[in-house]
C-alpha cells in the first residue's frame, strides 16, 4: 500500500509499505476513505521534536472495516467507522470516566496517512455509522476523528454553556471547532481571536459573535473591553505557545475556566500568576472517543458541517504539497484522498 512518511524536517514522501495485518485478536483493519494532515504534524515538519528515523505519519482517519480479529465483537466488516488518535478499550476506569486518551491500554495511532490502517482495541476505539454515509459527509466524519472532538473538549473543559461568554485563542481547525462547540453548547457570546479573513469568516459561520484581531496583552485588553472589564467566563486555548497560553489565562475572569487543547511546546506557567488569577485550568490531549457518538450523530443528521474546514483536498500521493500548504497557512486543513 501507499503511505506518507516523514524523513526529516520538510521532507515528506509517499512510499510503498506492506499492507497492515491483524496482530492482536482485538484489532481491525480499515480501508481508509479519507485521511488528513493535522496541525500537530507540522511540529516535526518544522524540526521541533526529533523524529525517530523515517516516520509514517497521520492519526486522523475514517474508513471501511475490511477485517477484524477473533475477539472483536461489535465492529463488523463492511461498517464505516471513525476512530480517534488514541486506541482505547473504553472499559477501564479511566475510559469510563471519559478520559479514553489516558486509557490504561491506550495505543497511539500513527501511519493513518495511508491506504490501509490497523486499529488496535477495535471495539473500544471505533464508532460505526448506522449505514455507509453519503460521500459529502465523509469530510465531516473525518473532522470528528480529531479536530472537531478536540475543539469540543476545549469548550467542555472551559465550561462553555448557556449565559457564558466564551473566547477562543487560535483560529486553526481546533479553534474554529471550539467556536462551533461553544455555539452548540449554548454559549451566549463567542469571541474568536483571529487575524485571517478566511478563518474569521468560518468562525462567524460556526457561531462567533465577535472577532478580535489583537494578540498578547492587546488581545487581553480587548477581551476585557468587551466584557465590562471582567474577562470571559470560558477561554479555549487552541495554539500551545507561551504567548497564547498567557493570553488565555489573562482573558479569563476570576472563577472562570480555561480549556487548553493546543499541543504545548516549551510553555512555562508562572505559579504566582496562576495563584492570583483564580482561574480553573483543564486540558490536554482530548478524549475524542468520549464525544464521538454525539458528534457523529450531529453529523449524520446534518446539524453541523465541520467538513467545511477542509479547504484543500489532494491525492495521498501529493502529501508533501499538503504539508507545505498548511505550513504556509495557505490551507486551514488538508484532506488526503488515499
Ligand atoms: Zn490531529
Ligand atoms: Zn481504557
Amino acid at each position: 500500500m501507499r503511505i506518507a512518511v516523514m524523513y526529516g524536517p520538510r521532507e515528506v514522501g509517499v512510499e510503498d509499505r506492506p499492507d497492515p495485518k491483524l496482530v492482536e485478536p482485538t484489532d481491525a483493519i480499515l480501508r481508509l476513505s479519507a485521511t488528513c494532515i493535522c496541525g500537530s504534524d507540522l511540529w516535526p515538519h518544522w524540526g521541533i521534536g526529533a523524529l525517530d528515523g523515517p516516520s509514517p505519519m497521520g492519526h486522523e482517519y475514517v474508513g471501511v472495516v475490511e477485517e477484524v480479529g477473533s475477539e472483536v465483537k461489535t465492529i463488523k466488516p463492511g461498517q464505516f467507522v471513525v476512530g480517534s488518535f488514541w486506541a482505547s478499550d473504553n472499559t477501564c476506569q479511566i475510559c469510563q470516566a471519559g478520559y479514553q486518551c489516558a486509557c490504561i491500554q491506550r495505543v497511539g495511532m500513527r501511519s493513518a496517512q495511508a491506504e490501509r490502517l490497523r486499529v488496535p482495541l477495535a471495539d473500544g476505539t471505533l464508532v460505526a455509522t448506522p449505514e455507509p454515509p453519503a460521500d459529502d459527509l465523509i469530510p465531516s466524519f473525518l473532522a470528528a476523528s480529531d479536530v472537531l472532538g478536540t475543539g469540543w473538549f476545549g469548550a467542555v473543559a472551559a465550561e462553555a454553556g448557556p449565559g457564558k461568554t466564551v473566547a477562543v485563542v487560535g483560529d486553526g481547525a481546533v479553534g474554529l471547532f471550539a467556536v462551533l462547540a461553544a455555539k452548540q453548547l449554548g454559549a451566549e457570546r463567542i469571541i474568536a481571536m483571529s487575524r485571517h479573513q478566511s478563518r474569521q469568516k468560518l468562525a462567524l459561520d460556526y457561531g462567533a459573535t465577535d472577532i478580535v484581531e489583537e494578540r498578547g496583552e492587546e488581545g487581553v485588553a480587548k477581551i476585557k473591553d468587551l466584557t465590562d472589564g471582567l474577562g470571559a467566563h470560558s477561554v479555549v486555548e487552541a495554539v500551545g505557545t507561551q504567548e497564547s497560553f498567557k493570553q488565555a489565562i489573562g482573558s479569563t475572569r476570576p472563577g472562570g475556566h480555561v480549556g487548553f487543547v493546543g499541543v504545548l511546546h516549551d510553555v512555562q506557567l508562572a505559579g504566582e500568576e496562576l495563584f492570583w488569577s483564580h482561574v480553573h485550568v483543564h486540558g490536554g490531549p482530548a478524549p475524542v472517543r468520549r464525544f464521538l457518538p454525539q458528534l457523529m450523530d450531529l453529523i449524520w443528521n446534518r446539524q453541523i458541517d465541520p467538513g467545511k474546514v477542509f479547504d484543500l483536498e489532494l491525492p495521498l500521493e501529493q502529501a508533501a504539497e499538503g504539508y507545505q500548504a498548511m505550513d504556509e497557512r495557505r490551507a486551514i486543513k488538508v484532506l488526503l484522498q488515499p
